[in-house]
């Protein structure tokens, strides 16, 4: 155990701590159980959900409440949850791997199976006390009941910790009354149990509750929202009107609630990546066979160069989706693990070991939710006007993914923690971030190398861009931090800056990562389209590096400290051989195209 503990990184330190490949998990580093899982899983999406697509579009919420419960049958509901309450008790990678391939036959399964398995039971796994366990996750775990997560209300949704829902303490001590109002809650009109935040007297924070859905305790439902996609989702208000909890339902303590909310949503935030990325795959692949089957000018439309373009990119970012998915999953096992034999309880274990990662979650659930927005809308590009009719399935793909770039915390919101997190991890001295930040700031004052870099070994170039990449990041998000001090969080579109670049970077590295690691084992000519998504992605990724790296860096710097850093940057983001990005693109959609779908 103790090996593992030298080599596995602590959340955020990807950024000043180089990764070996062969420290890195890749979706090829499935076991057998993890493989059998995943096919079991694929079926039921297959059988169950996909094969019925128009009855979700229908909205028919009587549908999604019954593939929920065929799921809870098979024990897809229990995989996140120890057996002692029910469940599989399977490890992080694999409740990923679950979650992932589970989703993508409509966004309207997978909100309900995420906001269940997620929010709705990970507060009491993680935070419940021995009996909360035992009375409700088992019945959670089988599917027999359902839960919701009621965080949000009319005027608190962003700012989760402003609720105004409030617990009254009856005079016995024995009972909270819960008066207030949330919306947008999933899974509201067929679940049997709520967690609800709510404040007692003038806390400043808020306190979670176990709440079960009884009509005749002042609980009341609002009308199904009409919603642009995840149509069969159910989503409701709920209205509490001197609903009554026994005290033994609050969640941890008072005042917790905020910490609960917060930790629960780190690991809703990487489990809704991986529910985006089985989406992602199969919106390449229904892309590329119509684009093989579609002809115009007397030509299937996937030879047209700018077609081939748009399957390249859709495969890159999935690809690259996947490799930082289960990296981040992989580390958050391995740190469960660590802290398990050190002698953590489950929960404890879980809960440090996920919020470790926390700027990882933020990282994966802002980059995979915007990828399969993308790769949707030039989905519905490549079938033309059929992608506009509701007859194809890509204009539902686009709807059904427009959510996830809102819900488990706003895409800005999350831009903005991921950098937050990182600067508080650096002033708690748990990522050391001023030390590489200085050694940035002498080079940039030093004369720069002019040595020839040896370039030939596969992936030499691009690791030492990584690593170039790296130092934008600190060189930019160091100056900020200097210049701005605790101030820095009023300069958010600076932080949006340092957010992209901090994403792009761990995202490339990844899928650079996975790749060399694959290419080690399995051979470079096996992997030759891998190779050329990983370089592809950092291509772009670079791009997305330098704009983002121009626009902190003139924000706030100015004469000849501007002139400095505009020239770091460009030193940081330059290529000595530039790929030729047509031919990797041409590459990758070859093999698309022979193989008809998305391969990888
Ligand atoms: C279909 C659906 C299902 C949902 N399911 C649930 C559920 O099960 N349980 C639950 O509790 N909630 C749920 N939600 C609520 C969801 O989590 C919130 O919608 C989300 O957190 C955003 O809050 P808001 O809608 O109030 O937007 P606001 O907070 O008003 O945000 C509006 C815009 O302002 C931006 N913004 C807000 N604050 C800041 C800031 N400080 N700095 C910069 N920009 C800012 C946001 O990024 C966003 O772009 C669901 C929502 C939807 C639509």
């Amino acid at each position: 155990m103790e090996t593992v503990e030298k080599e596995l990184l602590r959340g955020g330190q990807f950024l000043v701590k180089e990764s070996n490949c062969e420290d890195i998990f890749t979706p090829e580093d499935f076991n057998e159980e993890q493989q059998m899982m995943k096919e079991a899983v694929m079926e039921f999406n297959d059988r169950e959900v996909i094969a019925h697509r128009e009855r979700f579009e229908k909205k028919d919420y009587a549908f999604t409440e019954e593939c929920m419960r065929k799921a809870g049958e098979l024990g897809f509901l229990g995989v996140a949850v120890p057996e002692e309450y029910g469940g599989l008790g399977m490890g992080f990678v694999s409740t990923m791997l679950v979650c992932d391939y589970i989703s993508s036959g409509t966004g309207s399964f997978s909100t309900a199976f995420g906001a269940h398995t997620g929010i709705g039971t990970m507060p009491i796994t993680l935070y419940g006390t021995e009996e909360q366990k035992q009375k409700y996750v088992p019945q959670l775990a089988t599917g027999e009941w359902f839960g919701a997560y009621c965080l949000t209300e009319p005027g608190a949704g962003s700012d989760a910790n402003s609720g105004k829902t409030t617990a009254e303490l009856s005079a016995d001590g024995k009972t909270y009354k819960i008066n207030g109002q949330k919306m947008w809650i999933s899974n509201a009109g067929f679940c049997k149990l709520f967690i609800v935040f709510a404040r007692i007297e003038n806390d400043k924070n808020i306190t979670g509750f176990i709440v079960e859905n009884d009509p005749s305790n002042g609980i009341t439902l609002g009308e199904e929202e009409h919603k642009l996609g995840i149509r069969a989702s159910s989503t409701r208000q709920v209205f509490f009107n001197d609903t009554v909890v026994p005290v033994e339902n609050m969640l941890a303590g008072r005042g917790e609630g905020f910490k609960i909310a917060m930790n629960a949503l780190n690991v809703g935030r990487i489990k809704l990546a991986a529910a985006c990325l089985d989406s992602q795959r199969r919106i390449t692949t229904t892309a590329i066979q119509y684009a093989t089957e579609r002809k115009q000018f007397k030509t299937p439309i996937a030879d047209f160069g700018a077609i081939k373009s748009k399957l390249a990119e859709m495969a890159a970012s999935a690809y690259a989706g996947e490799s930082a998915s289960y990296r981040a999953a992989k580390n958050i096992e391995d740190r469960i693990a660590i802290r398990q034999a050190s002698g953590n309880t489950h929960q404890e274990a879980e809960l440090k070991g996920v919020e470790e990662y926390a700027i990882e979650c933020s990282i994966l659930k802002v980059a995979v939710s915007e990828d399969v927005q993308n790769c949707a809308d030039e989905g519905i590009q490549i079938f033309g006007g059929m992608g506009f009719s509701e007859e194809t399935p890509m204009e539902a793909a686009w709807r059904d993914a427009r959510i996830a770039r809102i819900y488990e915390g706003t895409n800005e919101i999350n831009r903005m923690l991921s950098v937050g997190m990182l600067v508080k991890k650096a002033m708690k001295g748990h990522v050391d971030l001023l030390g590489p930040a200085m050694k940035v700031a002498d080079e940039l004052m030093g004369i720069p190398s002019f040595d020839v870099q040896d370039y030939s070994e596969l992936f030499s170039e691009e690791k030492d861009l990584i690593t170039r990449l790296k130092k934008v990041f600190l060189m930019v998000a160091g100056s900020a931090v200097q210049k701005f001090g605790p101030d820095l969080e009023q300069h958010q579109q600076l932080l949006m800056n340092a957010s992209n670049i901090l994403i792009e970077i761990y995202m490339a590295e990844s899928a650079i990562l996975r790749t060399e690691k694959n290419a080690k084992r399995f051979g470079e000519e096996a992997q030759k389209e891998q190779i050329a998504m990983a370089q592809l992605y950092l291509f772009n990724a670079v791009e997305i590096i330098k704009k983002n790296g121009m626009e902190g860096i003139i924000s706030f710097a100015e004469g000849d400290e501007q002139k400095m850093m505009l020239m770091g940057l460009k030193r940081f983001t330059k290529y000595t051989n530039y790929p030729n990005v047509v031919e990797l693109r041409n590459t990758i959609a070859e093999k698309l195209k022979a193989e008809n779908k998305y391969c990888f």
